[in-house]
């Protein structure tokens, strides 16, 4: 079983996806949880350039390193997770490509979602949860928290409008894929409310 959630910056995706963890973790599964761009060694380098460049680094480049990370990234930690049986739980995956490189910086939504269907093999997830913020809000939560901000991060608010909007259209064309929660309520809220429809749809 494999679970992805998405979702802008600051909306709360790894809080609830260690919350899912626990629950698994309580029904007896093993988990991995893991995260794209960085879930390996490679991937941290990756991570490093792509959100800490100063040099102007180009929209291709940035998506192609992304792409880079995801490949490795799939073959060396979930496609083996997901051979043995284990459950995976994983922040961002190829929508975050398609609603950040694509969307947001203009590369073409189905190009973009090409790119990292090649990277991978064509692997997708049982399930995406995607955590659906109001920019503004996301941003009161970022200030908020004392990090500096990354690259993308520090984006302005037209920039995060259009991953919001990339994510949503994504989530309606493929419904039995996503599953999309209002990430402003309460985390004990959501985290029922992603369990109940986990259940529901037998996972
Ligand atoms: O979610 P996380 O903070 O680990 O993501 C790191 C940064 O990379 C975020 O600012 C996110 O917006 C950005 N990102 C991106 N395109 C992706 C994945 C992440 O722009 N495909
Ligand atoms: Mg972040």
């Amino acid at each position: 079983l494999w679970i992805t959630f998405e979702g802008g910056d600051g909306a709360g995706k790894t809080t609830q996806a260690e919350l899912l963890r626990e629950w698994f973790e309580q029904l007896g599964r093993t988990v991995v949880r893991t995260r794209e761009p960085g879930g390996t060694e490679v991937g941290r380098t990756i991570r490093e350039i792509v959100l800490h460049h100063r040099g102007g680094l180009g929209a291709r480049a940035e998506a192609l390193l992304f792409a880079a990370d995801r490949a490795h990234h799939i073959d060396t930690i979930v496609a083996p997770a997901l051979a043995r049986g284990e459950v995976v739980i994983q922040d961002r995956y190829l929508d975050s490509s398609v609603a950040y490189q694509g969307a947001a910086r203009d590369l073409g939504a189905g190009e973009v979602r090409e790119l990292s269907l090649w990277a991978t093999g064509g692997a997708l997830p049982d399930v995406t949860v995607l955590m659906d913020l109001d920019p503004g809000a996301a941003r009161q939560r970022l200030d908020a928290d004392d990090k500096p901000f990354d690259r993308m991060e520090a984006e302005k608010a037209e920039f995060h409008a259009r991953v919001r909007d990339g994510f949503l259209e994504l989530a309606r064309a493929e419904p039995d894929r996503f599953l999309v929660v209002d990430a402003s309520l309460p985390a004990t809220d959501i985290a029922g409310r992603i369990r109940e429809e986990l259940e529901r749809r037998g996972r």
